[in-house]
């Protein structure tokens, strides 16, 4: 038994607990006595408090009450207006997960309803709001992790033994080492390789769709070995840092991913959506569904500013990133003080109509990286401005269904908006779905003016290209770029002016004429501009002794990190790929 759990368990009266188990950091005990379950008189707050870890006390499964008398009685005490749909039951860990409207009307008066379910159904309830757009791969996500429960209750334990059991490398001297595979001094495939005396954890491992290339890190560096690796953390969804982690399960790897709810949620669409796509152009995709199923099985998902260890010299806390829902800066605190390190990955400091703008307060902080996506001296970003029917196509529809289901993760106004004046902004009737290629040649045949939103932004595959195709020849028409076009791509090349692309195979051309008005917009990106970099670094708490820049094409690296050092007098680095950096 590991040693954390037999300082749990001599606080605990002989008998009490049946069984004792690891979830990931947490510690969960269960006890087929009623009456403890029920009241302890604080004992288990008092060892929360004695050994600073997360330790929860849940009935033995044994104990709990039959499933479906359970629901009915769950139903009995929620009021009518909170709202039940789905009530869904964990019995491999004595959990019954209830989806409601309204949240707070089920929850009830400081959790009176909750209490109430656990003393009646000896179920340990946990409360979900219930998407306002109804959402298929939450859905089919909570389906996997459901029908694995007794897999991941496995998983967890074993993950929570690596964590406490102790070293099993050798620990020689101190010292904390960071690798780029990927991300240095380019925008895309970003994954770097953090290696401590006893972990080996990769930040990142995303795709450069743009490039076809080099899209992939370089995994086959003789510093990354799958075997070895401990953990994955995952900054957030989008595809050039999360595109790349169903490769590593598809590998052997059976390690846990770490990143927020919103983030494994839509990093698994996007996943699903790269094969399609590589499907469509006639390609072998690089994985698998099953793959990609086996990653969902492996996360672990943490909230913003929640604590986990993740090796037993790691621990880490994500911290909003404004960057878009669910992103995330990693916060690594490194063998009990020896190092704080914040992956700032990709982020926004500025609030945005969804989202606030980055967190700058860190407990400790001496080494930072940060992006130069527009990290240039020109890029400095425009402000945003404000009835034509806007027409959603592709996942774009579906990643702002998951949008609905995490409105904690948004700004405050919005938050606002959508608890308290039913004024949910995803349900303005102007937006209108497109779900067949029938509407969608309806709106390019018979529409008159109006907005189409389509993936990819890049132009790499998807709806946005069929639009393009059709809409390309006409000079009345606009196309409007609103996110980063990775060098090389399609978008990057209509940006830069070209105007005639074959859009077939040198065999069969199948020429396309751009002469459609092409714009850009600034403004509308989740990265920060020059000043907010900037901004970002003066007023982060605290000053970082070193900062490594990285997301950024060559020469906005390099300008950025002669301004920061100019500017605050920090020691800056701009490294390649495949450059090892010692932080310690
Ligand atoms: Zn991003």
């Amino acid at each position: 038994m590991a040693d954390i759990m037999k300082e749990v368990m001599s606080h605990i009266p002989p008998g009490k607990v049946s069984e004792a188990n690891f979830e990931a950091s947490n510690i969960v005990l269960y006890t087929k006595d009623r009456e403890f379950f029920l009241d302890n008189s604080g004992m288990i707050k008092r060892i929360v408090d004695d050994i600073k870890k997360r330790v929860e006390l849940r009935p033995d499964p044994s104990i709990t009450m039959d499933m479906e008398k359970a629901e009915a009685q769950i139903r009995k005490l929620i009021p009518e207006e909170a709202g039940i749909d789905h009530v869904i039951f964990d019995p491999q860990r004595s959990r019954v997960i209830i989806e409601a409207d309204k949240p707070g009307l089920a929850i009830g008066k400081q959790g009176s309803i909750l209490r109430d379910i656990r003393s009646k159904t000896l179920w340990v309830p946990h409360i979900m709001r219930k998407p306002a757009i109804r959402s298929k791969i939450i859905e089919n996500i909570r389906a996997v992790l459901y029908e694995h429960s007794d897999y991941r209750r496995r998983f967890l334990d074993k993950v929570g033994h690596r964590i406490y059991d102790g070293w099993k490398r050798e620990k020689r001297e101190e010292w904390v080492r960071l690798t780029y595979l990927g991300g240095a001094r380019q925008v895309g495939r970003s994954s770097l390789l953090l290696q401590t005396p006893e972990s080996r954890i990769l930040l990142d491992c995303g795709i450069n769709v743009a490039d076809e290339s080099a899209p992939y890190p370089y995994l086959e560096v003789p510093e990354f070995n799958i075997q070895e690796l401990d953990a994955v953390i995952l900054s957030h969804s989008h595809i050039d840092h999360s595109g790349f982690i169903p490769y590593l399960y598809k590998f052997g790897y059976r390690g846990p991913v770490y990143c927020t709810p919103p983030t494994r949620d839509v990093s698994a669409l996007l996943a699903l959506d790269y094969v399609k796509i590589q499907r469509g152009d006639n390609k072998d995709p690089i994985y698998s569904t099953d793959d990609i199923k086996e990653m969902v099985k492996h996360t672990i998902t943490l909230d913003y500013d929640e604590v986990a260890d993740v090796t037993p010299d790691v621990r880490i806390t994500l911290y909003n990133a404004g960057h878009i829902l669910g992103s995330a800066m990693v916060h690594m605190h490194v063998g009990n003080g020896l190092h704080n390190v914040l992956y700032g990955a990709d982020m926004k400091y500025g609030k945005t109509m969804l989202l606030d703008p980055a967190v700058t307060r860190f407990p400790r902080l001496e080494t930072l990286t940060l992006e130069a996506t527009y990290g240039g001296k020109d890029n400095v970003l425009p402000p945003r401005h404000a009835d034509v029917p806007v027409f959603i196509d592709g996942i774009v529809w579906d990643i702002t269904a998951i949008h609905t289901a995490y409105p904690e993760y948004l700004n405050t106004n919005v938050r606002k908006l959508i608890f308290h004046k039913d004024q949910n902004p995803f349900l303005n009737p102007i937006f209108k779905r497109v779900g067949s290629s029938k509407e969608r040649k309806q709106i390019i045949e018979e529409t008159g003016p109006c907005v189409i939103i389509a993936t990819s932004g890049m132009l790499v595959g998807g709806p946005s290209v069929e639009y393009l195709k059709h809409l390309a020849g006409n000079s009345k028409n606009s196309l409007v770029f609103v996110n980063y076009l990775g060098e090389g791509s399609l978008g990057r090349r209509i940006q830069r002016g070209e105007k005639e692309f074959n859009m077939g195979s040198t065999a069969r051309p199948d020429m396309m004429a751009v002469n459609l008005e092409v714009h850009t917009v600034q403004g509308f990106t989740g990265h920060s501009g020059r000043n907010q970099l900037m901004n970002f670094v003066k007023n982060c708490e605290p000053r970082p002794k070193k900062i490594i820049i990285n997301h950024g094409e060559n020469s906005r690296c390099l300008d950025l990190a002669s301004s920061i050092h100019k500017t605050f007098r920090i020691e800056t680095n701009a490294p390649r790929n495949l450059e090892t950096i010692r932080l310690k």
